[in-house]
């Protein structure tokens, strides 16, 4: 086996190692199937990807590569070498261990990062580490933040997700833990599939502007979904013709492959999402990952539904305002004179100001401003936060967020 040389001046961490490790298979990626169903070349061509990523239009690449018909290998050669040592790809543990396998043809180095939600299965645990092994690789592991976690499952235990979706724990465990990482990229590869999810996954792009995400630097972030065409048979076919690892659970009928308590093996002919998130309307079943794909309207809310939550995680006292409201002055008048440290949001600034005026009400059943927030904790508007000012009931709420005010003398 060739020697394994990471850069650790070019890359943080994982890189493939080189090309002996999986020598002698090299025959059989010749007959891996590409998405019009022709044998991939052996090697993947010259690309002839531009230097200067920050010129290049990448919806016309996207298209252009569409029109192409441009094969994974291809794709993800030139995500490569457009964007070398910046670019990774999104590894859930699942068949998308074809990516790999494509970046692995491509003689070029990459890397390959996981979301390490602490709630996967065993077995998908132990795939990683087959798929390390195999490829001689390190793969970049992203954990979610321990105190937002413990905050999550000590106020609401272990499964609240059965209960109110699956949306605050994804957040906290997938969600915030990807833009960490993706802030560290200027483009990712995705084994999205059109065929994976109905209503959701329908218009996979094979390049796009990444609709969700920002990159290094809040700079625009690439996504590349080479298998965006591709069939599950036709990963399927790779998977068996090239001999790669994969996870043994789908030896047990599981197909789509997630959290394990909220993946769940399939029946013959059921969709694979029918087995992610089963208890919820199936043409939602997106994590935060990828939510750029829901429809507009549902990525709108979704969207002002995460700016509510994170300046509700970011702040212990939280005001949504309006500009021009007597109650929104009285509220923060309050609060500057109680010497309160307080996060203002005025939410008729914001670009999707309505989407967050819609986001609070339906968090908080409250349709007027200012909406107040302790701790999280809904306090209502500037009447309650006024009552509760005269009864000595704020102060001891801000008590409970760390927060020490003198008790107002009574009179
Ligand atoms: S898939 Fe389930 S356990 Fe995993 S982060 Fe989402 S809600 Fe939480």
């Amino acid at each position: 086996m060739a020697a394994f040389a990471p850069s650790a001046a070019v890359f943080a961490t994982a890189v493939r190692t080189a090309p002996a490790a999986c020598g002698a298979r090299s025959s059989a990626f010749v007959g891996a199937v590409t998405p019009a169903g022709a044998r991939l070349p052996a090697a993947a061509p010259r690309s002839s990807a531009p230097r200067m990523a920050a010129e290049v239009d990448f919806d016309a690449v996207g298209e252009r590569f569409a029109a192409e018909g441009k094969s994974p290998v291809e794709v993800i050669d030139y995500a490569l070498e457009t964007f070398p040592g910046e670019v990774a790809i999104a590894f859930s543990g699942a068949e998308d261990v074809v990516l790999v396998e494509y970046a692995h043809r491509t003689g070029k180095p990459f890397r390959v990062f996981a979301l390490d939600t602490g709630r996967l299965h065993a077995e998908t645990y132990k795939f990683f580490a087959k798929v390390e092994k195999h490829y001689g690789i390190r793969i970049e592991y992203t954990f979610p933040d321990s105190g937002e976690v413990e905050a999550l499952v000590n106020e609401k235990g272990m499964f609240s997700f059965y209960e109110d979706g699956h949306q605050e724990c994804c957040r906290a465990r997938k969600v915030r833990p990807l833009r960490k990482k993706l802030g560290t990229l200027k483009a990712w590869i995705t084994g999205q599939r059109k065929d994976q999810s109905p209503g959701t996954r329908t218009a996979v792009p094979v390049v796009q502007l990444d609709p969700a995400f920002k990159g290094i630097g809040d700079s625009t972030l690439i996504k590349f979904n080479p298998l965006s065409d591709v069939s599950s048979e036709q990963v399927w076919a790779t998977i068996r013709m090239t001999e790669v690892p994969y996870n043994e659970l789908h030896n047990q009928g599981y197909i789509s492959i997630g959290c394990e308590p909220c993946t769940r093996p399939v029946l013959p002919n059921q969709h694979e999402r029918e087995g992610r998130w089963w208890w919820e309307e199936a043409t939602q079943k997106e994590c935060g990952l990828h939510k750029g794909n829901l429809s507009d309207e549902a990525g709108a809310a979704q969207a002002a539904d995460d700016l509510v939550a994170d300046a509700l995680s970011g702040a212990s006292v939280v005001v949504f305002s309006k500009t021009s409201c007597k109650f929104c002055t009285a509220t923060k008048d309050l609060l500057t004179k109680m010497d309160v440290p307080f996060t203002d949001i005025n939410a008729e600034i914001l670009k999707n100001s309505a989407d967050v005026r819609a986001a609070l009400e339906r968090k908080t059943g409250q349709t007027t401003v200012p909406n107040i927030f302790i701790g999280g904790r809904h306090i209502g508007g500037n009447a309650e936060l006024q009552a509760a000012s005269q009864s000595g009931a704020l102060v001891e709420m801000l008590a409970s967020v760390g927060i020490s005010v003198p008790q107002p003398s009574a009179k």
